[in-house]
């Protein structure tokens, strides 16, 4: 597997409802300070969201982390759908609930559109459950587009979402 070098800073979104989420998502946060080559630099704190999707669903728990990694994207996208994997336990439908999500919200500055990949994560700049976060590890981030962090939080409501730790 090849290495980028030097390594680049990501942000991975982390959200779980079900089988103890909040347990589930420090455990995420565990495995990817553990992923190959790859440093754990930040963490928001955990947050408590309202669920998108069909039906009745249990909250989220939702996080976001910042690394410092070697791994190409693609290697990474491998590597956060195996820590996914280990996390299920339950065959999930799409929008429904389940035990670990895990985005790769934005790689370096840079624009990914790859059948397996988008980044920035497709739906970033719409979800308080991940610009809160990603406000609370860098409130100066600034999107590949040129947008600025700031600016949409500005224009995204808080929505139900609250701090939990
Ligand atoms: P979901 O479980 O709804 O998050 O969707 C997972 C699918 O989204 C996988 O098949 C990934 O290949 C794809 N995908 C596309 N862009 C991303 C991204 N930035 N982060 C994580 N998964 C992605």
């Amino acid at each position: 597997m090849s290495r980028v070098t030097p390594a680049i800073t990501a942000f991975i979104g982390l959200g779980s409802n079900l089988e103890n989420p909040r347990a589930q998502v420090e455990q995420a946060l565990a495995e990817l300070a553990q992923l190959p080559d790859t440093r754990l630099t930040g963490q928001s704190p955990l947050y408590q969201s309202r669920a998108v999707g069909p039906g009745e669903q249990p909250d989220y728990i939702n996080a976001v982390a910042r690394i410092i990694t070697h791994l190409e994207p693609l290697a990474l996208l491998d590597q956060l759908q195996a820590v996914e994997q280990a996390h299920q336990r339950v065959r999930l439908e799409r929008w429904g609930p389940r035990t670990l999500d895990l985005d790769l919200l934005l790689y370096d500055g840079q624009v990914i559109d790859h059948p397996r990949l988008q980044v920035p994560h497709p739906y970033l700049a719409q979800r308080s459950f991940v610009l809160y976060p990603l406000a609370a590890i860098d409130p100066q981030l600034v999107l590949p587009c040129g947008t600025r962090l700031a600016a949409l939080l500005a224009q995204t409501p808080a929505d139900g979402l609250r701090v939990i730790n």
